[in-house]
């Protein structure tokens, strides 16, 4: 875990990341892991200073069970909000799912790593229903870097879809950090490539999409960003993406 400016936690998770804000007197959280990660969620939210019952908010980039998988239950115990932005609520609510299935491991569950990744996802309840029927929708990002704020941190939801039909990044300007979700990352259990990257087009809802909505994060003034897989990257965004489509077309 580290924090990357006052009151923001980067936690690199067995399989996902997630950002712990804690302000005066409440918690939030971006993301939240699988849902067995739940007690290293709640031990990393003590470890930053903040308390569990504090936590107001939990902004979610996408509805992928490895990044909501503790939401519903800390839902329960807490009474926070989820957020996510409007195109993603049927997959954090799972009235749809767009996530990658049996079918789709398959044809690939003969690589190592594939398999590796798979017994893990499975074992930490990947395949459990993580919906959150509560979850409601993010102020636009016209509206502004004033318009959300999470446990005081102004912050600003940037859409990237592609990921999932409503991805979202976070852009934390005060702390200048940009939180990608899946939509740039630096690693995955999957590969042995580290760096600025995106995962292969077969975990994306929409790979095309997916490599456009990158336009988006490449104009956001940040110098860290913290992926949704894989270590913290001292980087800008414009020297992010470019990376990350440049490997890509390799
Ligand atoms: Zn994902």
């Amino acid at each position: 875990m580290s924090e990357v400016a006052a009151g923001v936690h980067f936690v690199e998770g067995p399989a996902s990341n997630w950002v712990v804000l804690i302000g005066v007197d409440d918690v939030a959280l971006i993301d939240s892991g699988y849902p067995k990660d739940l007690p290293l969620v709640v031990e990393s939210i003590q470890r930053a200073g903040g308390r569990v019952d504090d936590l107001t908010t939990i902004a979610v980039t996408h509805g992928h069970s490895d990044h909501i998988g503790s939401a519903a239950a800390l839902v329960d115990r807490t009474g926070a909000r989820v957020l996510g932005s409007t195109d993603e609520l049927p997959n954090i609510r799972r009235t749809e799912l767009h996530q990658i299935g049996v079918g789709d491991i398959l044809p690939v569950l003969w690589k190592p790593l594939i398999a590796r990744w798979t017994v893990h996802a499975v074992r930490a309840g990947g395949l459990g229903d993580v919906g959150v029927a509560s979850a409601a929708g993010l102020p636009a990002s016209e509206a502004g870097p004033d318009a959300l704020r999470l446990a005081g941190h102004r912050v600003l939801p940037v859409l990237v879809p592609g990921h999932t039909p409503g991805h979202t990044a976070y852009l934390l300007p005060d702390a200048r950090a940009l939180v990608t979700g899946d939509a740039v990352i630096s690693g995955h259990p999957t590969t042995r490539e580290l760096g600025p990257q995106l995962l292969a087009p077969m975990w994306h809802s929409d790979p095309a999409l997916a490599e456009r909505s990158l336009a988006a994060l490449a104009e956001l003034s940040a110098d860290t960003v913290l992926p949704g897989h894989g270590p913290l990257l001292r980087i800008t965004p414009p020297v992010l993406v470019e990376s990350a489509l440049r490997r890509d077309g390799d």
